[in-house]
């Protein structure tokens, strides 16, 4: 079979430990024999990062708002023991909230499911999806300690000299004090990608904040969102028959329980912190967690939303076939894969991003799974180790190939063949 072409290059960018061996063997196995793959390669490994003074990862940040898609692999958040462990000059940010801040973005996070994987939420049919701002709140709050009484304000000063003051509190004794911002223009951003990708999926859109007690603050969020659907999406979403609606936060959490899923919760930096380990626990396993950063231009980042599994890598290096779960780091290939295809309208690249995914679910489906998902299972199958298992991905993914069968993913929550 001859490859499949692509146009414009994907933005790789390598990175950490374990995964770091998942990228070169998912790459190798389920992608390069089939696809003649066009990459723009950026080596975020922290070494590399270190070496460059994280420029590295600056120039991939722009090589995504360049070519508009690119896939990471998980890496390492230096800190003083991690400075000693690779002897590294610098402790550089975290690559994705670097990342982050040059795209402007929202992080969509979605778990992969699968019939012999029941979620922990009986009525979950279809995944609920996580739209998590990630500017400002309390990741970028200031605080105080107080140690005796006194009076606190919050005091604006306004670059033509003007002032806004609101009394805090008349503090009685010892205490502690928070201020925390956010602009407009990221609030804008973060609805517009939350509606877009509302769109892109087919999915009805639910926003919650808690404007009752936060009446200037959260208010701001939700009017934002209302004026954006408004005037830019009422009349998109009713073409796609969806739906976007404004709740209370702790309304919002309890329907979200008792709902049937498939649908994008668009929350704020904290609830999106929150409410996305307690998708992915209560989905199945955070190996099956995918995560997608969008951009109010339209730019994606696909990634694995695990770490760098630092343990397994240990086992590995101590030379251990680690049964470590590559399924959100396939997912992050084929998605960022089937991206490209959709806005170079290659439709070969498209189908064969489709049938990675569905060999990947079907493989799981048959029973061929690593440890961590055979230990949900009842009665469990013999795990596989990373290599055995991509090896019975690529067998299914061939034999899909050969037989022309090109199709979507399972749709989630449907029993598989051999579930
Ligand atoms: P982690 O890599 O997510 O792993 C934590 C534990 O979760 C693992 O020890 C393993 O549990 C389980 N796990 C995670 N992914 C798995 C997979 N694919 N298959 C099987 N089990 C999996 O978190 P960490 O060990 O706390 O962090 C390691 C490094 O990753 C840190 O340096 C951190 O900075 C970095 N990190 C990067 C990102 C990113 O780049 N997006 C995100 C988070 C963390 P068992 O040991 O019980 O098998
Ligand atoms: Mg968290």
């Amino acid at each position: 079979m001859s490859k499949i072409s692509m146009g414009t290059p994907l933005v790789e960018m390598d990175g950490d430990e374990m995964t770091r061996v998942l990228w070169r063997l998912v790459k190798e196995r389920l992608v390069l024999p089939f696809v003649d793959l066009k990459t723009e390669y950026y080596d975020l490994g922290v070494k590399n990062r270190d070496e460059t003074g994280d420029a590295v990862t600056v120039d991939a940040a722009r090589a995504i708002l360049r070519h508009g898609v690119g896939v990471k692999c998980a890496t390492i958040t230096a800190n003083a023991a991690r400075k000693n462990e690779y002897a590294l000059k610098n402790i550089f940010p975290s690559p994705n909230a670097t990342i982050r801040a040059i795209l402007d973005g929202t992080v969509f996070r979605k778990p992969v499911t699968v019939s012999r994987i029941k979620p922990a939420i009986a009525t979950w049919k279809r995944p609920v999806v996580i739209g998590r701002h990630a500017y400002g709140d309390v990741y970028r709050n200031v605080e105080m300690q107080v140690d005796a009484p006194g009076r606190v304000e919050l005091v604006f000063t306004g670059a033509d000299g003007s002032e806004q003051r609101a009394l805090v509190a008349d503090m009685k004794g010892r205490g502690v004090v928070q201020a925390m911002h956010n602009y407009d223009d990221s609030i804008a951003g973060f609805a517009r990608s939350c509606f877009r990708y509302a769109l892109d999926e087919g999915l009805p859109l639910m926003f919650a904040a808690k404007d009752t007690i936060s009446q200037i603050y959260d208010a701001r969020f939700r009017d934002i969102f209302n004026s954006i659907y408004e005037t830019e999406y009422k009349n998109k979403f009713g073409e796609k028959n969806i739906d976007y609606s404004y709740t209370l936060i702790d309304d919002a959490v309890a329907r979200v329980v008792k709902s049937g899923g498939g649908f994008l919760w668009a929350c704020k930096n904290y609830d999106g912190d929150v409410m996305s380990d307690m998708v992915a626990s209560a989905a199945g396993s955070l190996a099956m967690m995918t995560s997608v950063l969008l951009s109010p231009e339209g730019c994606y980042e696909y990634e694995a939303a695990h770490g760098t599994v630092q343990k397994h890598f240990y086992r590995y290096q101590k030379g251990e076939k680690t049964s470590t779960n590559p399924v959100a780091l396939i997912f992050a290939w084929a998605g960022a894969l089937e991206k490209r295809a959709i806005l170079d309208g290659i439709k070969p690249l498209s189908d064969f991003a489709q049938t990675l995914q569905t060999a990947t679910l079907q493989t799981i489906e048959n029973g061929k799974m690593t440890g961590d998902l055979a230990a949900l299972c009842d009665p469990p199958p013999s795990p596989l180790n990373s290599w055995d298992f991509i090896n019975e991905v690529t067998g299914v993914l061939r034999s899909a190939i050969n037989r022309k069968d090109w199709k979507r993913p399972l749709p989630s929550g449907k029993p598989g063949e051999c579930g």
